[in-house]
């Protein structure tokens, strides 16, 4: 057999810590009492809560199989499209642990916690200068809720205009919680399609754009991997008509240093710190999604806002057209720091060589492999690149099946079946961290798991084989979720 980074034997099995456990064992001896005994009042002696007796090793082998199960980007490649998944340097994590900020409490008044806002501050600059925007807001924990929060800026933007309007353009090619954050702020999102270049035709949009129409929202590059090439001209139209421009800005990994959107008409747009500055994510967090604005929408970012006078940092609350607070003190606090941690060691520019990577690995892929995959759209991609199991459909054999099959040999399979547009979407994007080496390994893999597809068909049926949990059964987990392990 080829030999592969697949899992081995060594890999054992683990039940539930309540089946270990045997009545009487204990891990843990309490220091000897050094007071009287005292009973507990009446009502709280009754049965104990349900815990299993365990010794130390029974919980420490517990809990190390447990995460030899597991597989993430310390472990080798993730190359998921459309969620940047990118080795995050271990300095960061350790700049987020110093005890001036880990022991930095949210309620301490701006006198003692001039590090923390100085931080702040000077964070929001950074962002400003990276997005090319006016002013940003720290406080948004996700990617979403930073769309959500630009949706309410435009929101109170045009009701202070005085005419409120109820639709925003969403492109067939957006991530699902763009509409999602159009209706929850009470929007229509209103879809359009992409041309065959995969990208948003003027024409399209100057069709659907009209005064009642609050804006678009467009994630550039887009979720193909596709830079947004006719933006300035959309941005026009949608100008020209009152409406105002928001940007999905999750695929920033790709333009960093490169693109400043407040140049090409972008009024408002959110950044993913822990997609793209250094934050670890998966699992659902955590995260954190600052929104940068242009000047006329500085106005209505949420309070409190950090400002300076006389170089000492307050927080400041007086913004009368302010959406107000979007979340608990002042967003993501350790994922912030992390962040500018990244930004100050990369400095500008590393950050832009650091896009120039991902977008150079992403077009290597794409280039080598475009032979053995279908590639719906061929021209130069930013940092992802987007193919289809046509070729494979022929021998019965479908994305899933192959994404299945990469396991055995030690990589997590890439994003599938997204963006919808492209049926049997298989969606790579290997980032600026992975090596060459490592790279066209993954290269090779799906090359030979192409020819497995034409010779063995059933082993991909069958994938995968060597890992810890074989092929699942995906519908039954969907409709019969189990959720007490
Ligand atoms: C990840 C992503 C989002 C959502 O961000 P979250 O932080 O997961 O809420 C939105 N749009 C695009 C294009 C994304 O890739």
């Amino acid at each position: 057999m080829k030999e592969s980074l697949g899992a081995t034997g060594l890999i054992l099995n683990e039940p539930l810590l309540w089946e270990k456990g045997k009545k009487g064992r204990c891990g843990f001896s309490f220091p000897r009492r050094d007071v009287e005994p005292c009973p507990l009042d009446e009502e709280l002696t009754g049965e104990g809560p349900d815990f299993p007796d365990l010794s130390e090793v029974d919980v420490v082998r517990h809990y190390t199989r447990l995460a030899q199960w597991n597989f993430g980007v310390d472990t080798g490649m993730y190359p998921l499209g459309s969620c940047t998944m990118k080795y995050s340097p271990k300095t960061n994590e350790k700049q987020a642990s110093l005890p001036g900020f880990t022991g930095a409490h949210p309620l301490l008044p701006s006198s003692l916690s001039q590090g923390a806002l100085k931080m702040m501050f000077e964070f929001e600059q950074y962002l400003n200068e990276i997005t090319g925007m006016y002013a940003t807001t720290l406080q948004p924990a996700a990617g979403a809720h930073g769309e959500f929060t630009g949706m309410l800026i435009i929101y109170a933007f045009h009701k202070k205009q005085g005419a409120q309007r109820s639709k925003i353009i969403v492109p067939d090619t957006a991530h699902g919680t763009n509409p999602a954050s159009v209706s929850l702020c009470g929007f229509r999102p209103v879809p359009v399609t992409s041309n065959e270049q995969g990208i948003l035709s003027v024409e399209a949009i100057a069709e659907i754009m009209d005064q009642d129409t609050a804006g678009i929202m467009v994630t550039n590059p887009n979720t193909l991997g596709l830079f947004e090439e006719n933006i300035q001209k959309i941005a026009q139209i949608v100008h020209a008509k009152g409406g105002l421009v928001y940007c999905d800005g999750a695929n920033m990994n790709a333009v960093m240093g490169m693109v400043k959107m407040g140049n090409i008409g972008i009024d408002v747009m959110q950044l993913n710190l822990h997609k793209t500055f250094s934050t670890p994510h998966g699992g659902g967090g955590p995260g954190s999604g600052p929104v940068s604005v242009a000047k006329h929408l500085e106005p209505f970012l949420p309070v409190p806002r950090v400002v300076e006078e006389n170089n000492t940092y307050i927080l400041a609350e007086d913004y009368p057209d302010s959406i107000g607070k979007i979340s608990a003190f002042h967003g993501a606090f350790g994922v912030i720091i992390k962040a500018y941690s990244y930004i100050r060691s990369m400095g500008p520019e590393n950050l832009k060589k650091a896009s120039q990577l991902a977008v150079l690995n992403a077009n290597y892929i794409k280039e080598r492999l475009k032979g053995t995959l279908h590639l719906p759209y061929d021209r130069p991609c930013m940092h992802e690149c987007v193919f289809s199991d046509k070729h494979q459909a022929t021998q019965n054999i479908a994305t899933l099946d192959m994404a299945k099959r990469l396991m055995d040999y030690g990589f997590h399979p890439p994003t599938v079946h997204f963006p919808l547009v492209v049926p049997g979407a298989i969606m790579v994007e290997p980032t600026e961290t992975e090596s060459k080496e490592d790279i066209d390994q993954f290269i090779e893999t799906f090359k030979a798991i192409a020819s497995e597809a034409r010779e063995n068909p059933d082993l991909l049926h069958h994938a995968p084989k060597s890992c810890k949990v074989k092929r699942l059964d995906e519908v039954t987990a969907a409709r019969k979720p189990c959720l007490t392990g």
